[in-house]
């Protein structure tokens, strides 16, 4: 069966509900396709013990606060799911699931959306299906003959599941500084990171790098000078968990090593460490596939955009992913803004 809607809004994370948000205000018609089975998108599947790095109020999706978690200042996944799951139903969002979007073609005046539960007719898409689904390990010598446990982020869950174990983990964002802290008491930790951990100042969280990059946008706007964005100021929010292990002395990291060997890591000086597990930390890629068939990949696997508007086909627009599709749109409070943006032209370029 082929349904037709003027807007198919792809992925129902907290950048597909913004977008669902904005097209409701303006009046248009559209559907949320999400292969999830519940509402939440990424948060769904994080590791036990993570908090977010701002404040419930600066985690807001636009037209709702996120309430207070009792008892915690920063809330954890779990809340955040709860929030998005009442955010999508007082707003009446008409997301289907679970509908995993395979293709999407360009077909005449339409896109032609195929998902595993049919094919939509679209006369404009939305793409907002994140990074979570798409894990990046690099390819460091030896990955193959390493006879341990190695695991990314997505797969870590909680201390006890590695508890007594040597882990070795690998990533100076973060996760990376996270999970090492999340394992700093009941494992053998290594922690690796590629340069020296740069720590954001201790009193520094989410609310000042929204601050930040709504600074930078603002002086692009106007012409002025680069702050250098969220970068420029390090690489880790010190959330107490993180502060409480670094201040404790178990946060000491090791750098880079040159190579796996078949019981752990070893470094061009000759040093090695061995390892039960190692534990991935490396980031993520944007979740594009469904996208190919437009040929539209540009540099880094990103697609080209202005704004949140692919630069090679006038009808798709991207939210959410990194600071390339609109500063900040990868963050709860960060991609109100650019999801507006989104529907506005949407109403454009479908009325007018
Ligand atoms: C470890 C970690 C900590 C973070 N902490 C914070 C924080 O404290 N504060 C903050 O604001 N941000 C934080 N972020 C960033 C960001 O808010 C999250 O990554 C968030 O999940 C991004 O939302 P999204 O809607 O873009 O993507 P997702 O949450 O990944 O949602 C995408 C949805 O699309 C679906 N989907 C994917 N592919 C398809 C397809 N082909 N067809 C149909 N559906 C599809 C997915 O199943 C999912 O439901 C953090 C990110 C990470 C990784």
């Amino acid at each position: 069966m082929t349904r037709t809607a003027d807007v198919v809004v792809i992925g129902g994370g907290q950048a597909g509900l913004a977008a669902g948000y904005h097209l409701r205000r303006l009046g248009l018609d559209f559907v949320v396709l999400d292969a999830q089975s519940a509402p939440g998108g990424a948060w769904r599947h994080t590791w036990d013990s993570l908090h977010l790095f701002s404040p419930a109020a600066y985690s807001s999706l636009p037209g709702r606060l996120m309430p207070p978690q009792p008892g915690e200042t920063y809330p954890d996944a779990s809340h955040v799911v709860s929030y998005l799951t009442d955010y999508e139903q007082r707003y009446e969002l008409p997301v289907v699931r679970p509908v995993r979007v395979e293709a999407v073609h360009r077909d005449g005046e339409f896109l032609r959306v195929e998902a595993d539960a049919g094919t939509w007719r679209a006369r404009t898409v939305i793409s907002a299906t994140g990074t979570w689904w798409r894990p990046f390990v690099p390819a460091v010598p030896g990955r193959s003959e390493f006879r341990g446990r190695q695991l990314h982020t997505v797969e870590y869950g909680r201390p006890a599941d590695l508890a007594g174990e040597r882990v070795i983990v690998v990533g100076g964002g973060n996760s990376g500084a996270q999970i090492a802290a999340d394992l700093a008491y009941d494992t053998d930790l290594t922690w690796v990171t590629l340069r020296e951990p740069r720590y954001l100042a201790d009193d520094i969280d989410g609310r000042a790098l929204f601050d930040h990059a709504t600074a930078r946008r603002r002086a692009l706007d106007e012409g002025r000078t680069d702050n250098g964005g969220v970068a420029s100021l390090g690489d880790i929010v010190a959330v107490p968990p993180v502060r409480e292990a670094r201040d404790a002395g178990r946060l000491k990291a090791q750098p880079m090593f040159a190579r796996l060997t078949a019981t752990g890591v070893e470094w061009d000086d000759g040093n090695r460490a061995d390892a039960d597990t190692i534990v991935w930390c490396t980031g993520f890629r944007p979740a594009l596939s469904h996208l190919a068939p437009l040929g539209l990949r540009g540099p880094r696997g990103h697609v080209p955009t202005a704004g949140t508007r692919a630069v090679g086909e006038p009808r798709l627009h991207l939210l959410g992913y990194g600071d390339w599709t609109g500063p900040a749109s990868a963050t709860l409070i960060g991609v109100g803004r650019p999801a507006r943006e989104a529907a506005r032209e949407i109403a454009r370029l479908l009325h007018g």
